[in-house]
């Protein structure tokens, strides 16, 4: 299953050179998403690749499409991470660097009790950054990672270093 899966995102992926900046190699999943068979075998892969969890992170935006997902699917919690400025009340901030400058990520803590075990999930993990930032508000959430689920991983960027100790499963490596 893990190699239909591969070959399904493989056969989907498009890559858009120059976007959205010159330079930028663009991998667009959303034809994957669009395909539902496709979308099925990505979502069952990504949660069938971690042991047993009790919630789904999704990091805004498109990795909040697979969250919901992953969540419905294992009937568990769906928890939103979100860039700044966007939740309400009392919020989890955690700053990430970015090619040019930075930007945050925030979550709303207290919507599952400590020790909730989080699959964490994205389209592409690239340098890790965003992931990285991820991982450390769950954490201060006092939930446990579980594992980190991703579609694409963009291998030369080594985005695998930025989250040490984490299982991280990607569905297709470039
Ligand atoms: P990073 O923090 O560098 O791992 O970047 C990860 C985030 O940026 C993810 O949310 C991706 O959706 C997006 N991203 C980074 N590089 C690319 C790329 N080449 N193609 C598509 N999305 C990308």
């Amino acid at each position: 299953e893990s190699a239909s899966a591969r070959e399904l995102v493989l056969s989907e992926l498009v890559t858009v050179p120059d976007f959205p900046e010159p330079g930028i190699r663009f991998r667009d999943l959303t034809p994957a998403f669009a395909n539902p068979h496709a979308f099925r075998v990505i979502v069952d892969t990504l949660t069938a690749k971690c042991g047993a969890i009790d919630a789904v992170a999704g990091v805004e935006a498109r990795g909040f499409l697979l969250a919901a997902a992953a969540a419905y699917a294992t009937d568990t919690s769906l928890l939103a991470i979100r860039k700044k400025g966007k939740l309400p009340g009392s919020v989890l901030t955690e700053s990430y660097d970015l090619e040019y400058g930075n930007d945050a990520l925030e979550i709303s803590p207290d919507h599952a009790p400590p020790g909730t075990r989080v699959l964490l999930v994205d389209d592409v993990l690239a340098t890790g950054g965003t992931l990285a930032a991820a991982a450390r508000l769950l954490t201060r959430a006092e939930y446990v990672v579980a594992g980190v689920g991703v579609v694409l991983e963009l291998a030369e960027l080594n985005g695998r270093s930025a989250l040490p100790g984490q299982d991280i499963h990607a569905i297709l490596t470039l």
